[in-house]
């Protein structure tokens, strides 16, 4: 049986195991902290336009060279596998990567998504034109409006909002939104109405929704609660190689044998990459890749194109080739038995449309190759 590690217990971690898991592989996971997965929104963007990504050269899932209906199946297949999964840990969601909806966030400013919690799915914009819609406030909790939200949703999405406030006395002084995880949501007053949460909430009417996160995000935490189950909570500290191999990663005076390795770690928040002066990625000193350039090369054009927007960090990252072999800076493979996969990747950006499109499906195929030693 090939043995698996995957360094990283994000989404893109979670699904190269189940994805190895699923080929027969024994797959260890190791993760030092919960990463950008555990603050995403709540609606997860898989893909916007599968044709435009292709165009893009450097876009992660365009070096994969498999075309639009070779891609199209793997989503079909990863997506519905992970949804499968997660239910059994009791989080259900909806929709497809082929549908896309639009969900309100606290602030009542839309969001487009295509997978997102059954919890947030009755809430989807389109669906809520006609309705009247409670936005339930809570007085004792500072930093959420509900009047705010309900006038956004009015003005800004033609929807008859209107905010409903219901005193939970038991709250602290002072309580924020993050005191209402976990707590059964209050019934409002209002009668035929749709009823938006903020969420956190549990137990919801069946006409309730959630609206969207901000960072700390519910949505987030219960989602890296369910893929944190049996992840192993250590940091890895180096990766061992021979005659271009990895052959161990050690963690907390442990040293992991495995046959194939997934460097799913993330970008900075994460610890997958380190910003400074020059971006490195801190494991393996793999090639760091800026639009298909080495950023060290770049010098000072890089400076300033980042002083300009800050944003352009964001689309740095490892470059990998079809088998998701991570490349050093002269576009050698350095390891045979590596694939890297999610936010560590470069060439997109990370919160524009494929926020979970690209950890999902590259996660899916490193974890199938790994269990394969592909490529
Ligand atoms: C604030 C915010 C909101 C977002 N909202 C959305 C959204 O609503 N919709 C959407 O589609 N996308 C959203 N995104 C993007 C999305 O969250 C990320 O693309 C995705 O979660 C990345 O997953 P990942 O598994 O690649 O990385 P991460 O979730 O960051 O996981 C990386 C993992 O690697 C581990 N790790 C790193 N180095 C080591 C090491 N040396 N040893 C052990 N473990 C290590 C970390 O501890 C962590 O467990 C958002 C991002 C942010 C930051």
């Amino acid at each position: 049986m090939t043995r698996v590690c995957v360094v990283g217990g994000g989404i893109a971690g979670y699904t190269a195991a189940l994805a190895a898991r699923r080929d027969g592989a024994d797959v260890t996971v190791v993760a030092r902290a919960p990463g950008a997965t555990a603050l995403y929104a709540g609606g997860m963007e898989i893909i916007d336009d599968l044709e435009e990504v292709l165009r893009s050269p450097h876009h992660p899932l365009a070096r994969l060279g498999m075309g639009p209906v070779g891609l199209a199946t793997e989503l079909d297949t990863a997506i519905s596998t992970l949804q499968l999964a997660l239910s059994k840990e009791g989080l259900k969601f909806e929709g497809t990567w082929r549908s896309r909806g639009l969900y309100a966030d606290i602030h009542g400013l839309a969001r487009p998504a295509n997978v997102v919690p059954d919890t947030v799915a009755r809430g989807e914009l389109g669906a809520l034109s006609g309705k009247r819609v409670a936005v339930i406030g809570v007085p004792q909790v500072g930093d959420y409006d509900a009047a705010t939200t309900a006038q956004a949703l009015k003005q800004l999405h033609g929807i008859e909002a209107f905010a409903e406030e219901i005193s939970i006395p038991e709250l602290p002084t002072a309580a924020s939104l993050t005191d209402l995880y976990g707590r059964r949501a209050p019934a409002p007053r209002a009668r035929g109405a749709a009823i938006a949460y903020p969420p956190g909430f549990i137990a919801l009417p069946e006409d309730g929704f959630e609206l969207l996160a901000s960072p700390p995000s519910p949505h987030g935490w219960r989602l890296q609660q369910a893929i944190a189950l049996g992840v192993v909570t250590a940091e890895v500290t180096s990766l061992e190689a021979a005659r271009g191999r990895v052959t161990a990663a050690r963690a907390a005076g442990r040293t992991l044998h495995a046959d194939a390795f997934v460097l799913a770690t993330g970008r900075h928040i994460g610890g997958g990459l380190r910003a400074g002066r020059t971006t490195t990625e801190p494991l393996l000193g793999l090639g760091v890749f800026y639009d298909g350039t080495p950023a060290a090369a770049l010098g000072v054009r890089l400076h300033h194109l980042k002083y300009l927007d800050p944003g352009e960090e964001m689309k740095l990252g490892v470059m990998t080739d079809k088998h998701l072999h991570p490349l050093l800076e002269d576009g050698s493979v350095p390891y045979v038995n590596l694939y890297a996969a999610g936010a560590v990747l470069g060439g997109y950006d990370y919160s524009g449309p494929c926020g979970f499109g690209v950890p999902i499906l590259t996660g899916w195929l490193a974890g199938r190759f790994a269990a394969k030693q592909e490529g």
